[in-house]
């Protein structure tokens, strides 16, 4: 079995909007994103996944406002620019990035099982597994 690991990180504003406390307001993190994925074969390249495929799905997020699209952030980011904002249909905690950005990479590979570990600060991260059925 191989198994390989990767980090890129990528900075970005969020706000939990299902959330009564300060994260209900818009924020950001240096967020850190740390792969590990298992697989029984290589690819035409001899590689599990190319390591560069990591960074290049965070360029989705980086720089941006992430928001779950709803009507009440709408109306809070009525006059930001809209390039600036990379709506969701979940909420942008470390948890459901973590269980986003896992299956879209799980997909582009032939992998046994694939982790996404979400660091939001250098204390708390979050991390989703997918396993091949
Ligand atoms: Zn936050």
């Amino acid at each position: 079995m191989f198994e390989i690991k990767t980090s890129a990180n990528f900075e970005a504003a969020h706000r939990l909007s299902n959330y009564a406390g300060k994260c209900n307001r818009i924020h950001g993190h240096n967020w850190k994103v740390e792969l590990e994925a298992k697989s029984k074969k290589i690819n035409n390249q001899e590689m599990v996944l190319d390591f560069t495929v990591l960074k290049e799905i965070l360029k989705e997020f980086d720089h941006f406002l992430i928001l779950k699209d709803n009507k009440e952030n709408k109306k809070i980011v009525n006059s930001i620019p809209k390039e600036w904002i990379k709506w969701l249909s979940f909420e942008p905690t470390a948890e459901q990035l973590s269980k986003y950005l896992s299956k879209k990479i799980f997909e582009k590979g032939t992998l046994e099982s694939i982790t996404i570990r979400v660091w939001e600060s250098e204390k708390s991260y979050a991390e989703f597994t997918v396993k091949h059925k």
